[in-house]
């Protein structure tokens, strides 16, 4: 059965990776979605062809120097043009909007991300940061708005997959798969002079900068942990993190009984983006599909938390719990950027993060406030921390 409604989708974050994704997803289905606004930061060249191919209702250009450029581009078309961080807050209030995709990376999307959840809205969320930040406040006031937030990282949504049909069953543990990113089985010493060209190379998926590095890092799979727990309401203990290099199974659940339900597929985030867009039907889609025959072993190893020492201190700062998740991500954003920009080395991400969990302000109950306040005080010291080394 198909849903008798076409549905308007809010693109927040629709020139990056999962923004372009899930347009593809659109694209293919343009008899129930329709794209109704597309946010994009700096390229405004994107934003502009994404505009006239889609024909939203309306554009946000976040960074407001980019504004008259997307304005004159689109000003013979009926497209309402926006810009700055407040109209990307506001413009998820819209009433046309029946679902919001929250494709922006980092903390950048917290605002907006709380406000559609606010208004609402249907959350399918590919901004894992928000849940890792503040994911208390947020899973609070998804349940006070009764919205659903449909998860888009691909182990959250194989997750939620396992779980269909589930809800009379408690969850024994989740088994994260992680695919251990460029640098799986490389020594300590090996990895302490590599450049960003090399940890820019994933072996199985192609994503923006940030979380390729996080991939790289192992930052990525203890940011997902965090984003499990808030999601599923899990305790630390619950959470398994299991190297899959082949990244075929996305996530597995295990129930009382000791039965385990796996989710596979080939590695592609539009089948998950679809899952979220969808629900509860299932698309029909061309994507291609995973061949058994030709997959000779599916292998699975423990990682290795000594040489990525990320993924361990993202279990230390879940445990701590208070603001040290908002902490770790925002010492972890600054610390890529530095990576990124040749100031620190590889090893040194998780040194400064470290440093910072040390001492930035613990806050055991935060508000949503003290969680802006932690922010900017982590990215303040992280910033000094680096500075100092170089
Ligand atoms: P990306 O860098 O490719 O795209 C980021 C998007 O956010 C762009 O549209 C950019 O214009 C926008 N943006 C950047 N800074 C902004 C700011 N300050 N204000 C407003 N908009 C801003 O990133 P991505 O790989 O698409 O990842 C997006 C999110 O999805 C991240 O949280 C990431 O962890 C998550 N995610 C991505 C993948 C993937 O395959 N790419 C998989 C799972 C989860
Ligand atoms: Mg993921």
């Amino acid at each position: 059965m198909r849903p008798a409604l076409k549905k308007n989708i809010a693109i927040l974050g629709s020139t990056g990776s999962i923004g372009t994704q899930t347009l593809d997803v659109i694209r293919q289905h343009p008899d129930l979605f329709a794209a109704e606004i597309l946010t994009g930061h700096a390229n405004a060249d994107l934003l502009i062809q994404q505009a006239l191919e889609f024909m939203p209702n309306a554009v946000v250009v976040t960074d407001a120097t980019k504004y008259d450029e997307v304005r004159t581009a689109l000003d013979p078309y009926d497209i309402k043009v926006y810009a700055g961080e407040d109209s990307l807050e506001q413009i998820v209030e819209s009433d046309e909007i029946h679902m919001v995709v929250t494709a922006i990376v980092g903390f950048a999307g917290l605002r907006s991300t709380l406000n559609a959840i606010r208004h609402k809205k249907n959350i399918a969320l590919a901004n894992k940061e928000t849940l890792v930040v503040a994911g208390d406040i947020i899973m609070k006031n998804a349940r006070e708005a009764g919205v659903t937030i449909f998860p888009v990282d691909s182990e959250h949504s194989a997750i939620y997959q396992c779980l269909a049909g589930e809800f009379h069953n408690p969850i024994e543990k989740i088994i994260l798969t992680a695919s251990g990113g460029p640098f799986r089985g490389r020594t300590l010493e090996s990895l302490a002079h590599i450049t960003k060209e090399e940890a820019l190379q994933h072996p199985n998926w192609v994503m923006g900068n940030k979380i390729t590095i996080d991939s790289a890092s192992m930052m990525n799979k203890g940011l997902e942990v965090i984003e499990a727990r808030w999601l599923f309401n899990l305790k630390p203990e619950q959470i398994e993190v299991i190297i899959h290099p082949q990244s075929i199974i996305h996530s597995m659940v295990q129930f009382g009984d000791g039965s385990i339900k796996a989710q596979m597929g080939l590695p592609d985030m539009r089948v998950p983006i679809a899952y979220a867009l969808g629900y509860p039907h299932r698309l029909q889609t061309t994507f291609p599909r995973f061949d058994f025959a030709a997959c000779a072993t599916f292998t699975f190893e423990a990682p290795d938390t000594k040489i990525f020492r990320n993924l361990a201190l993202a279990f230390e700062a879940l445990k701590q719990g208070g603001n040290m998740p908002c902490i770790i991500n925002a010492a972890n954003e600054v610390a890529v950027d530095a990576f990124l920009h040749d100031k620190i080395g590889f090893l040194e991400i998780a040194d400064v993060i470290e440093i910072c969990m040390q001492t930035s302000t613990f806050i055991k109950t935060p508000s949503l406030d003290d969680y802006f306040h932690s922010n900017s005080e982590t990215r303040i010291l992280c910033t000094e921390i680096i500075k100092k080394r170089q």
